[in-house]
């Protein structure tokens, strides 16, 4: 183990709050992760020194905003491996990204009557809903790649499923609510023999993971920039320049034309056509510095230690008796969702508070995963490489306090 833990947390200002008079332990970072301070400050930065819109003005601090704005598009098509720089579109986070490419694949006919998507069991609503919505909207039909018992995808189910009706396999890459990690090589490599498309949701994946869209091959690949130590309010959609060029956008207005006429509007080039409105550009410089964040640490020593703590945390969990932990994949993220005899999730995360823990209780927006395991809700303690295994020893201890309350 190579990363210096207590000097990151360093970097959180947020790790000298108290809750409940109690120093905060931060299990849930598949919620949101923190932030840290050179990433604040950036914020701080733009708001009170530079504030400006970009792109449209001439003035100085409108360009020193429009090179700050391009230079963080930059680092995260650096990031992601994108061969080309407009491949990278600021969106508003995951889950405008999915609906962005699912309405502008219907309205460019790239989806259409009969047409099939393939998603899986495991899907956070946000790589479900907008599915639905565009295949409604088109007469499409959602088809569901299954998995077991661990979690884990039924890769054996994939010929039956694709057929050469399937124009889209839309897959998380990490289970927000069990932390499998899925072989989305395979997946990729199937879907691209029956001729379909790839979305990757890289939501929880991209702060646990090294990616590289051209060696992937993937399609499109969406994330949060708040999972990656960034602000709320920003993400990316990467998409292959070949397919975003023939597709509509799904949203117009300023920024986004290159002539506009009552008679009719002409679209403006990548990645301006999907980028109507002004943007977050707050979020966007910062999103840089948290990418310039992570770099810095360097992801190999990230996904190192995180294998540490999830082996630990196991260890620990298994020990405790009545406790069921649910998602046992032979890949995962440090990702703790299980349940506890019968104490209701929400009075666990309650006791946890008390103890300044901070997990979530509920369905995490995986409401088919819930179904699948037949349960209405885990308690689930999510960490990242700030967290430490002394932490992990305090959730544990919460763990027994509650096993003690509910005797
Ligand atoms: N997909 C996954 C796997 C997620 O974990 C999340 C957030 N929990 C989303 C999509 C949606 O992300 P956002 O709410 O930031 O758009």
């Amino acid at each position: 183990m190579t990363l210096d833990v207590k000097h990151i947390r360093k970097e959180f200002k947020i790790f000298q709050e108290k809750v409940h008079g109690k120093p905060l332990v931060y299990l849930d970072s598949a919620a949101t992760t923190l932030k840290p301070d050179r990433v604040c400050r950036i914020i701080e930065t733009h708001y009170s020194r530079e504030a400006s819109n970009v792109h449209r003005g001439i003035h100085s601090l409108s360009e020193k905003a429009t090179i700050a704005f391009e230079d963080s598009r930059a680092l995260c098509q650096s990031f992601l491996g994108a061969q080309h720089r407009e491949e990278i579109i600021f969106t508003s986070g995951t889950t405008a990204g999915i609906n962005t490419v699912a309405q502008s694949l219907v309205k460019s006919g790239l989806i259409s009557r009969g047409d099939k998507i393939v998603l899986t069991q495991m899907e956070h609503h946000a790589n479900i809903v907008p599915w639905q919505m565009a295949a409604d909207s088109c007469g499409a039909e959602i088809v569901v790649l299954p998995m077991d018992e661990k979690g884990q995808l039924k890769l054996e189910a994939l010929p039956d499923l694709l057929d050469s009706k399937v124009k889209i396999v839309a897959v998380t890459m990490v289970s927000n609510a069990v932390g499998t990690i899925n072989p989305v090589e395979k997946l990729i490599s199937a879907a691209k023999k029956a001729g379909a498309m790839v979305l990757l949701d890289a939501a929880q994946a991209v702060a646990h993971s090294s990616i590289n869209v051209q060696e992937l091959d993937c399609d499109f690949l969406v994330f949060s920039g708040h999972k990656l130590f960034g602000p709320t309010g920003v993400g990316v959609l990467y998409g292959k320049k070949a397919l975003l060029s023939q597709m509509e956008p799904a949203f117009g207005g300023g920024g986004m034309i290159r002539t506009v006429r009552f008679s009719g509007t002409t679209y403006g080039d990548l990645p301006d056509k999907f980028e109507a409105g002004t943007p977050h550009i707050a979020g966007a410089i910062a999103l840089g510095e948290a990418i310039r964040f992570v770099m810095d640490i360097g992801l190999g020593d990230i996904i190192a230690y995180e294998k540490q703590l999830l082996e630990y945390g196991t260890a620990e969990l298994e020990k405790v008796a009545g406790l069921v932990i649910i998602g046992t994949a032979e890949d995962k993220i440090p990702v703790f969702s299980f349940k506890l005899e019968d104490v209701h999730p929400h009075d666990i995360g309650s006791i946890f508070d008390e103890e300044g823990v901070a997990i979530r209780a509920g369905h995490h927006c995986c409401r088919p995963l819930m179904e699948f395991f037949k349960v209405p809700a885990t308690t689930r303690a999510s960490l990242s490489f700030y967290n430490t295994e002394e932490e992990v020893g305090k959730f544990v201890k919460a763990i027994y306090s509650v096993k003690e309350i509910f005797q």
